[in-house]
């Protein structure tokens, strides 16, 4: 049978030591033992430790494994791991295949080349990774990977999966709290969903590895505009070609072996672009799955000698890409927070969780621009593509008239509902797939979920999701804290939710974000206007913001300024790699070639001349002047780049580093470029040193 005939049913999780593997090879009382952990955070007995490896280690070995990996999550963004082999000698010169309960729950990687933001004196090299079993352990390449969390030897965290976890505990205590005053008492656990839909590119592998700033940068430093960009849209869900049909078919076959429950596939806008989406899962598994997912899009690429770009902007003037990070809540015993619902009950409580998360948004917009803010990002928040870097709330009209009928006790909108009594009344129906969806909204209420769509493509989603995490929790504790008091639960109701409109109605816009009314409109609302990531990280380390995320244990002072720092210096190294890039490129590729032209043209004016023929040579004499012209403001222009970069690293302070590289360095950076893509069009193809826009972009 041909690979891709195979059952989709046949392989998906086939390299997945999931609940029926579990239940299949573990003895039953170590399975509810194990599930009781996965569902309740209860701590693993040791010797059930023991079961579960011995059964994890007999499943991987069958299925060809040789090594097994704590395969975690440090601040650079991106997966880590170190296999060991299931190896271990015997007496008599042979080995034996070995995995301890030991190996399973705790590893101690070197941690000395992550980063730690200070955290870890370097003397202390040592780090902890522990096993995370809500999310399953599988096989890729012959490997075990066994989802862990990282930490320094004294315990800070130094991970992105750690504080998902711990925000995720934290809403659900407080979510449960606010269900408990709805008389729900069967859910024991609110879980958060996410289904992150992941923008890429693909360009041919020979033409990528031609570009030393896509080697290096991951996005292209120079290139004039291609004469056919995405005007003609003919690329949005256009029909797939066959180069990409087979990777993508690939792709989904492999994913589906890792559980990874891919489901749609498109071309997106801009030419060369496409997305993935999966089916939601928990907030943990799904980071945990989207970083394979980014892993297998380039695996996978390299084998139809295609290269996969997931930096949020590889190319000027076209689309970047995003990650729509479509989020909500969902209870154990089966209701999704975010749902309407049917009956008045429902609906009341419908609207206790949507005005948390309305709350909490505007309360910590800063914050939750701060999640999505990268060097890459800044690229793509606020270009007219992509959400604006202001934080807003998309509700729709229908579902803003009802909350403007809550705070008011009367509609205000186009429709006038029958006086909506909470708890009492119905809501009128929601169009749940109401046509006119604003794309233009970075916080977007779908039917039953929000979709953020900040998220910058090559990001983890795991940034994000714990700060939505956390600050929808701390309102919903002030929430309960308030009801939980009341003496008549309705009026109290009543009073928050009304309280809650008047305050924060000002996040929710329904127009145009692309719009410069809205960013004026926005600035009289005073909402935040973070435009580029050194603008954000400050917020980190406010106050407000410290105190929230220590209030729910989900990060430590000392970690937030870790990651303060962090933020700081991945943002100058970013900058400093294409700075020097853009300068490698540009003295040994672009002014060679460009000179080589220039003595082309002399050479030629000089050779009509030598015939004596009384020819006129003005066109080659101003081509000749006009490409003089631009070396010369070229060749001034890497100079100025040389001394903006030379000022930015003389500052000491990391921030005023940062800023030196926002203020000096990328103006620089697009002066020069400016020159080089006048170069390009003027420069013979043949001698241009590098593949072209139109190349790179169509040749797929
Ligand atoms: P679109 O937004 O493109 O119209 P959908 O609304 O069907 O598409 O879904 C987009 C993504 O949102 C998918 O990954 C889907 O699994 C996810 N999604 C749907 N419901 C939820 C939910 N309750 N929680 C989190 N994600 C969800
Ligand atoms: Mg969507």
């Amino acid at each position: 049978m041909a690979n891709n005939e195979t059952k989709v049913i046949d392989i998906f999780g086939i390299s997945v030591f999931n609940d029926a593997v579990m239940r299949e090879r573990l003895p039953k009382a170590a399975y509810k033992s194990l599930k009781k952990t996965i569902d309740n955070g209860l701590p693993l007995d040791e010797n059930i430790a023991e079961v579960v490896a011995n059964a994890m280690k007999d499943w991987a070995i069958e299925k060809g494994a040789t090594h097994f990996t704590h395969w975690f999550q440090p601040l650079t963004g991106i997966t880590a791991e170190k296999h060991d082999s299931f190896i271990s000698p015997t007496h008599d010169g042979k080995v034996i295949m070995e995995f301890s309960g030991k190996d399973l729950i705790k590893g101690e990687p070197d941690a000395s080349s992550f980063p730690s933001g200070g955290l870890r004196a370097t003397f202390e090299a040592r780090g902890y990774t522990a096993w995370d079993c809500t999310s399953p352990a599988f096989i890729k390449d012959g490997t075990l990977y066994i989802p862990t969390a990282f930490c320094s030897y004294t315990g800070e965290v130094l991970d992105k999966k750690t504080p998902l976890l711990r925000s995720m505990e934290a809403l659900s205590k407080q979510a449960i709290r606010v269900l408990r005053l709805f008389g729900n008492t069967t859910a024991t656990k609110v879980t958060t969903t996410v289904g992150p839909e992941q923008e890429y590119f693909l360009v041919d592998k020979d033409l990528y590895t031609k570009r030393k700033d896509l080697i290096m940068t991951g996005r292209t430093l120079f290139g004039a505009k291609p004469p056919k960009g995405q005007e003609l849209e003919d690329h949005y869900f256009g029909s797939l070609k066959e180069r990409i049909s087979e990777y993508m078919k690939e792709l989904d076959r492999e994913l589906w072996k890792l559980g990874i429950s891919a489901k749609t596939k498109h071309n997106e806008v801009a030419p060369a672009q496409h997305e993935l989406a999966p089916i939601f899962s928990t907030s943990n598994i799904a980071t945990d799955h989207n970083q394979l997912t980014m892993e297998l899009m380039k695996k996978v690429a390299l084998r139809h000698n295609l290269a996969c770009l997931l930096h949020e902007k590889p190319f000027a003037g076209v689309n970047g890409s995003g990650k729509h990070n479509n989020w909500s809540m969902s209870t154990d015993d089966g209701q999704n927070l975010l749902d309407p619902g049917s009956t008045p009950c429902e609906n009341a409580q419908f609207l206790v969780f949507l005005c948390a998360v309305i709350k909490a948004v505007d309360e910590y917009a800063d914050l939750l621009r701060l999640s999505v803010a990268s060097a890459g990002n800044d690229h793509r928040l606020g270009a007219n593509e992509a959400p604006p870097a202001i934080v807003s709330i998309f509700l729709g009209d229908q579902l803003t008239d009802i909350l403007l009928q809550l705070e008011n006790g009367k509609a205000e909108g186009k429709e006038v509902y029958e006086t909506l009594e909470i708890g009492v009344t119905s809501l009128p129906k929601l169009p749940k797939d109401a046509t006119d969806r604003n794309r233009t909204s970075p916080f977007a209420f779908t039917g039953n979920k929000f979709e953020f769509r900040m998220v910058g493509s090559s990001a983890s989603i795991a940034d994000p999701n714990y700060v939505l995490n956390t600050i929808v929790a701390d309102v919903l504790m002030r929430f309960a804290d308030r009801l939980e008091k009341a003496e008549d639960f309705h009026a109290e109701l009543k009073a928050l939710l009304s309280e809650v409109v008047k305050t924060h109605k000002r996040i929710i816009f329904n127009g145009n974000n692309y719009s410069e009314e809205w960013v004026a409109e926005a600035e009289k609302r005073g909402l935040y206007n973070l435009k580029s990531t050194v603008d954000c990280i400050p917020m980190f380390i406010k106050e407000k913001n410290v105190e929230l995320f220590t209030r729910h244990g989900v990060l430590s002072k000392t970690e937030i300024e870790s990651r303060y720092a962090i933020m700081l210096e991945n943002y100058i190294k970013t900058i400093n790699i294409e700075a020097l890039t853009m300068l490698s490129m540009a003295k040994t590729e672009i002014l060679p070639a460009a000179f080589r032209y220039c003595k082309d043209l002399s050479d030629t004016v000089n050779s009509i001349k030598a015939t004596g023929c009384p020819v006129d040579v003005s066109a080659q004499v101003s081509a000749l002047t006009e490409i003089s012209g631009v070396i010369n403001s070229f060749s001034s222009n890497i100079s100025a780049l040389e001394k903006a970069v030379e000022e930015a690293c003389a500052e000491h302070d990391a921030y005023k580093e940062a800023v030196a590289y926002k203020n000096l360095v990328i103006p620089a950076m697009e002066a020069l470029r400016a020159d080089a893509d006048l170069l390009e069009a003027i420069v013979p193809k043949d001698l241009w040193p590098f593949p072209t826009y139109s190349e790179l972009l169509f040749n797929v």
